[in-house]
């Protein structure tokens, strides 16, 4: 098949890139490079079946394809409110067009959503047919509210004009690749405590997060595009949740750093808790996280340690 990926050149874009190009699809890598980098994407470069076209997706674009994964979108909050309206176009403009693409080439498309449609959740652990509790006006609306936005437009383009839609939620997901200045919690952690620098726990640190390593994110994403008769949405993510104190215990303990914990202001609207439920991925795909928390986080440490060596 012939498959596009915006947002390719990414953390999570890049090896879904890798996993498609290695079961022999064609693929087509569009990406503007705000959080993406070519360093991501460069062991395809040499591959024939590999395609980089520099394109945002605010803007139209004509191409023939048979699948689209639609990840353009920064997703750490320092890179997602650094251009708020950019973020807002993105999710709603850039998912208009690559809507109207599926449609006029009859492509499936699939949308990264996010469990930031939940927003700060009253129900625990999240099922998909909770409808979230997101502030519309806060700093991180953009993000959430456009990423809702661009699942009525999945829907709304597939009552409409019978486009073939699929939606995936993603809950927190780490692993090589992450940039290293974009503030999430992982790499975050993971560089303080290798640098033995302090290690900046927000709030209380009692707030908790689930992490799914990327190898098994991008399993759940391509057997949800490939899937016959459901389209979500659906949650994907590792139920294995833990308080974000406890998780930087974990990395000071795997990396046998000296870092001392420092508590820094809870930023704004941050999620008190978050963890998927995934009976439905479980049910529909037969999807399920395997890569332990710790096997994930030593491969990531790993990555980090080997990126702090080069600079
Ligand atoms: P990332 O920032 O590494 O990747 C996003 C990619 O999209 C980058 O390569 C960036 O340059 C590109 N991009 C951004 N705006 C664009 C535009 N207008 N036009 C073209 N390209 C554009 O983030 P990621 O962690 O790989 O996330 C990928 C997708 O998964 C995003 O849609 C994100 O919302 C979603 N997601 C990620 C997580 C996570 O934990 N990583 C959780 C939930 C959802
Ligand atoms: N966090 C933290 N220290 C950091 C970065 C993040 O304590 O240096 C916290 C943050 O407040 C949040 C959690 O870790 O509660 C996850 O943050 P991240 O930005 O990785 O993802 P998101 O909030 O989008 O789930």
């Amino acid at each position: 098949m012939r498959i596009l990926v915006t947002g390719g050149a990414g953390f999570i874009g890049s090896h879904l890139c890798e996993r498609l190009v290695g079961e022999g699809h064609d693929v087509i890598c569009l990406d503007n490079f705000f959080t993406g980098s070519k360093r991501n994407i460069e062991p395809l470069l040499d591959s024939h079946r590999f395609e980089l076209i520099r394109h945002d997706i605010v803007e139209p674009i004509l191409l023939e394809v048979d699948q689209v994964y639609n990840l353009a979108c920064p997703a750490s909050p320092i890179h997602y409110q650094y251009n708020p309206v950019k973020t807002v176009k993105t999710s709603v403009m850039g998912t208009i067009n690559m809507l109207g693409l599926a449609k006029r080439v009859r492509a499936r498309i699939l949308q990264a959503s996010t469990s930031e449609v939940y927003g700060d959740p009253k129900i625990h652990p999240q099922t998909e047919d909770y409808w979230g509790n997101v502030n519309p006006i806060g700093i991180r609306s953009c993000y959430d509210e456009g990423k809702r936005v661009a699942e009525t437009l999945m829907m709304d383009y597939h009552r409409q004009n019978g486009v073939d839609v699929r939606i995936i939620r993603i809950f927190n997901t780490y692993g090589p690749r992450m940039a290293e200045n974009d503030g999430r919690v992982v790499s975050n952690f993971i560089i303080q405590a290798l640098k033995g620098e302090d290690i900046t726990v927000y709030g209380e640190g009692q707030q908790t997060r689930s992490f799914c390593y990327v190898s098994d994110l991008v399993d759940g994403m391509v057997r949800m595009m490939n899937c016959q008769g459901f389209i979500g949405p659906v949650n994907i993510g590792n139920p294995t949740e833990t308080t974000i104190l406890e998780f930087a215990e974990r990395i000071i303990s795997l990396t046998g750093s000296k870092s001392r914990i420092v508590f820094k202001p809870l930023p704004a609207d941050d999620p008190q808790q978050r963890q998927p439920n995934i009976g439905l991925a479980i049910d529909k795909l037969g999807w399920q996280p395997h890569v332990a928390v710790e096997d994930g986080l030593r491969k990531t440490i790993e990555y980090f340690a080997a990126i702090i060596k080069n600079n």
